[in-house]
């Protein structure tokens, strides 16, 4: 059950013997007499590839005799097989992983601040430091350091010692991080030296760059985001192109693009508010045109109009309108995409009832529905435009005397 990933991080290809055929979850599954295959453990997660061509679809270490389960698509006849490691997948690991490492020894240092949390996916990596806040300047500091000890390119090595020599080793320990052959302690040279059994890079400059893009309060904890290598690389590609479409659609430099923004919400607020006071007196002065165009019928103005193209709140705020004087009963109608508007409002000194009235007019429509009170009443219906002007003719006629 060797796992020679352990003492070799960078084999891709290799030769095996399948040395047991079983199943996980009713998915066929193979020990190997040796593997470089990662299973998921100590927060990263598992490699991917095939092995006798077969595509490895999950790695993981069985309980109780810790053998490495290789789930595969499909079942594999041979005995003898080659084994191909997905290798973007495990080197973007291999950078993620060790970052963490450099890290979490870089917020010790500079601000001693413990990691007890680690989590590595395709989408994110981040640690969690036992601290409630963090200024700025601690996550810059932290920062620099890691990126220090990344371009001085020192060695990383792996080695197993026996449990009982781990209390002379000084080293910080994450949990479940301990290996079945004894202790493994991963060493930066000269800077870290942790009890951990995953797959790191060989030298710190392989890196590249650790970058972290968020700093977020959890509890009384702080999860760092970050990124390491190629993952820093497409983060920086996909905010320079953000970056430069703002500069570019606000015609400013960089250090510039938030005050545009915030120009332009502030420019923003002010047409809304304008806008918002001329639809106002734009409505007061179709209110008075309507009024004018109304029908007398004794002492009552009729206003019933079909407004095409309203909404039905433009609708209500007109029936307002109308019905602020005396003697106005308004029956406005829209026809909508789907549903056509009605609203019924009268003044107050006056006593038809709107309510009454809109059922009524509802009635003649098919899926009519609506309500409301003695003096404004709303609702709706399938109708078309000249469907609903003749519908409002006829309720207009009714109110006359005698109709
Ligand atoms: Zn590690």
């Amino acid at each position: 059950m060797a796992r020679l990933y352990y003492a070799d991080s960078y084999t891709r290809q290799f030769q095996a013997r399948i040395v047991e055929r079983t199943d996980v979850e009713g998915r066929p599954a193979v020990v190997l007499g040796g593997t470089y295959f990662y299973p998921t453990g100590g927060g990263q997660p598992y490699d991917v590839g095939t092995i006798g061509g077969v595509e490895v679809v999950d790695v993981v270490t069985r309980p109780g005799d810790k053998a490495v389960l290789h789930v595969l698509d499909a079942p594999v006849s041979d005995d003898e097989v080659n084994c191909q490691i997905d290798w973007a997948r495990r080197f973007d690991h291999m950078q993620q992983h060790t970052g963490q490492h450099i890290l979490t020894q870089a917020f010790v240092q500079t601000s001693g601040l413990q990691t007890v949390g680690f989590h590595l996916s395709a989408d994110t990596v981040t640690i969690d430091l036992d601290a409630p806040a963090l200024t700025p300047e601690a996550v810059t500091t932290a920062e620099d350091l890691a990126n220090a000890v990344v371009w001085e390119n020192r060695p990383v090595t792996a080695r197993l010692i026996a449990p009982d020599e781990a209390e002379g080793v000084r080293m910080r320990r994450l949990p479940d991080q301990l290996t079945t052959d004894g202790l493994r302690v991963v060493d930066i040279d000269g800077f870290d030296q942790t009890a951990c059994g995953g797959t790191h890079v060989a030298h710190t400059g392989e890196i590249g760059l650790i970058k972290i893009v968020r700093a977020e309060k959890r509890g009384d904890k702080t999860r760092i985001e970050f990124r390491c290598g190629g993952r820093a690389l497409a983060d920086y590609r996909l905010k320079n192109a953000v970056v430069n479409g703002l500069t570019a659609d606000l015609t400013v430099g960089i250090d510039e693009v938030r005050l545009a923004v915030a120009r332009l919400q502030d420019g923003m607020r002010e047409a809304q508010r304008g806008l918002k006071a001329a639809c106002a007196r734009l409505l007061e002065a179709d209110a008075a045109e309507l009024l004018a165009s109304a029908s007398r019928s004794g002492e009552i103005a009729v206003v019933a109009r079909v407004l095409a193209g309203r909404e039905a709140g433009e609708l209500r705020q007109l029936a307002g309108l109308l019905a602020r004087g005396d003697g106005v009963v308004a029956l406005l109608g829209a026809p909508g995409a789907e549903r056509a508007s009605l609203v019924f409002a009268r003044s107050a000194n006056l006593t038809a009832d709107m309510n009454a009235l809109l059922r009524l007019a509802l009635a003649e429509l098919p899926s009519g529905k609506g309500g409301g009170q003695a003096a404004l009443a709303q609702g709706g219906g399938e109708a078309s435009e000249a469907e609903l002007a003749a519908l409002l003719d006829r309720v207009a006629q009714s109110l006359k005397p005698g109709g």
